[in-house]
């Protein structure tokens, strides 16, 4: 598929790599899991269970879509300019400039976008409450350097409304799969099919969107819950990982 500005965060497949045998939080480690949701929204694992490991966990978390909302803010700011009502639940491939009026011209709101956004409901709450359990979180976010007005908005939206992360924890990196952590929240379908394929032993979870709706047998939790619901219960999810 051929677009001008590609959304910031996905990354293309890998190669196959060779997994690692470093804390696997997954049984067997095999690609894709079993899972079915409860009553809370919730998946849980049909079988074995999955291990627990010492704290701390690293967990990557990536920026847009799953700290920041940045979608509907995006939305919000091309309905505006360009008379539309465009939602994120009409948004139902990463391919954004499909399904606006403008094409790839929306590309050239995000900046704005990324200013404006405020944070993903309940993002504040997880990230601190996962650090207070002793995990060493990073925030990783796919930005080109040539989009040098991108780099900048999401470099001030972070020390603006998540200045705990110090510069040793924020990566702006586009192969995610590329750093080895336990976790990885994200909620690009190539980020997360790319870390899955690189790092089979790694426990995976999503924000809860329409364009990544086929995600359910990549990741280990993709929540049926919306936003703050989400978060909590991917950090529930964490949790029962390192829990002794
Ligand atoms: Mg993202």
């Amino acid at each position: 598929m051929r677009r001008a500005q590609p959304r910031p965060t996905c990354s293309p497949a890998p190669s196959q790599t060779s997994s690692p045998n470093w804390h696997s939080l997954r049984p067997g480690g095999s690609s894709g899991i079993s899972s079915q949701p409860n009553s809370s929204g919730a998946r849980t694992e049909k079988q074995p269970p999955r291990r627990r490991v010492n704290l701390p966990l690293r967990i990557l978390i990536g920026v847009d879509g799953t700290l920041s909302d940045l979608l509907s803010t995006w939305l919000g700011i091309y309905n505006l300019k360009y008379h539309d009502s465009i939602e994120p639940k009409h948004i139902l491939t990463w391919d954004t400039d499909k399904y606006v009026k403008c094409g790839d011209k929306i590309y050239d709101l995000l900046p704005e976008a990324f200013q404006l956004a405020a944070p993903l409901p309940g993002a504040r709450w997880a990230v601190d409450t996962l650090r207070s359990q002793g995990h060493d979180l990073y925030a990783v976010t796919a930005t080109s350097h040539k989009k040098t007005a991108n780099i900048i908005a999401k470099a001030k939206w972070l020390a603006y409304h998540f200045p705990d992360f110090d510069p040793e924890h924020v990566a702006f990196f586009h192969a995610k799969h590329l750093i080895k952590a336990h976790v990885l929240v994200d909620d690009c379908p190539a980020n997360l099919v790319a870390y899955r394929r690189a790092w089979p032993q790694a426990w995976l979870a999503t924000i809860p969107y329409p364009y990544n709706r086929h995600m359910d047998n990549t990741v280990d939790l993709r929540p049926l819950r919306p936003p703050p619901g989400a978060w909590e219960d991917i950090v529930k999810g964490i949790t029962a990982l390192s829990r002794p």
